[in-house]
């Protein structure tokens, strides 16, 4: 196998559930881009990733095996990396892909939420009529830096009137206090980092 569980620790204070991994498959295949896209930032890309179809295949199983028994009605997934993740569960788990899309970039009616970034500023978009209320949606991005992205997502689908069941990233970096942003919400993740 090659994944281990270092460390399962539930925070009984802050009700987080975190899954502290690390999954040398996972780990092999991120390219590490040092100072991108500025000074001090290591940025972790799974391009390399996508790019080699056993990693591949071996991140979307993992995914789908996480929440094999966690009940999931519908996949929320963030542009542009959560995509490529979020697609293949869909299909999989044959549960309906909301797309959480950058500024101007969706057709129909939308609502949006703005957030900060590690590195800049942006803001996240979905059609209102893709999010049923009272449905739990699982949200989903490539990797997890200052929380700032999942939270915007999660608040934008709970003012849709969806229950956000979880939250699930290939990367996470704890170090960077995204629990603050996120206590309560489950968070699952195949690979954290320590420090940059
Ligand atoms: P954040 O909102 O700070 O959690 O940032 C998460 C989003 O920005 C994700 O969509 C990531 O793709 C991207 N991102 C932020 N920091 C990094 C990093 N160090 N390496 C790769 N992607 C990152």
């Amino acid at each position: 196998m090659g994944f281990q569980h270092d460390a399962l620790t539930l925070a009984s204070d802050r009700s987080i559930l975190h899954l502290m991994n690390s999954d040398t498959v996972i780990d092999a295949a991120i390219r590490r881009v040092a100072d991108f896209p500025k000074p001090g930032i290591t940025f972790y890309d799974l391009t390399s990733l996508l790019a080699q179809p056993a990693a591949f295949r071996h991140t979307v199983d993992r995914m789908i095996e996480t929440y094999r028994d966690r009940p999931v009605d519908a996949v929320a997934a963030i542009e542009a990396r959560g995509f490529l993740l979020a697609a293949p569960f869909a299909y999989s788990r044959g549960v309906p892909l909301v797309l959480l899309r950058k500024k101007g970039k969706l057709p129909g009616a939308t609502i949006s939420r703005s957030f900060d970034l590690e590195y800049g500023q942006d803001t996240v978009e979905v059609h209102r009529e893709d999010v049923a209320p009272g449905r739990r949606i699982l949200v989903v991005d490539d990797l997890i830096a200052t929380g700032g992205t999942v939270e915007a997502a999660c608040e934008l689908l709970e003012e849709a009137g969806a229950i956000v069941s979880g939250i699930f990233a290939v990367v996470a970096l704890p170090f960077l206090d995204y629990e603050k942003k996120l206590a309560g919400r489950e968070i699952i993740y195949l690979q954290g980092y320590a420090s940059e």
